[in-house]
């Protein structure tokens, strides 16, 4: 039995390279969420608590995904910053079940992603 993959140390969003890294529920940087993104000049990343949970870990990892999303892509404004956290929790809580609702396309999507993968190589 092979070991399951770990949790990524990185994600390409929009052009932009974001560390990801799984964090003890005391991390500071947390303060007291379950996980964080953060694009400022002191830490660009996203943290995630370590001890959530297979399912909740998803879900977070997909919000804070999103919030990549949202900054890279300027989905919303800084006047709609209340509004980006509410999408982000609704987006984050849909994707996960998806994913998980789902494995047929799972399996498709990551059939789909490699194909792709192997005519960029090859081009
Ligand atoms: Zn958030």
């Amino acid at each position: 039995m092979t070991n399951p993959p770990p949790f990524p140390t990185r994600i390409w969003v929009g052009g932009y390279e974001f560390p990801m890294t799984l964090v003890d529920a005391a991390d500071p940087r947390l303060d007291g969420d379950d996980g964080i993104f953060s694009h400022d000049e002191t830490y660009r990343g996203i943290l995630v608590c370590a001890t959530l949970g297979t399912y909740r870990t998803i879900e977070v990892a997909l919000h804070e995904i999103t919030h990549a999303i949202n900054w890279t892509c300027d989905i919303f404004t800084l006047e709609d910053m209340a509004e980006e956290e509410a999408a982000t929790t609704k987006q984050g809580a849909a994707w996960a079940r998806v994913y998980v609702d789902n494995p047929k396309f799972c399996k498709w999507l990551n059939h789909a992603v490699q194909q792709v993968r192997k005519e960029r190589a090859s081009a």
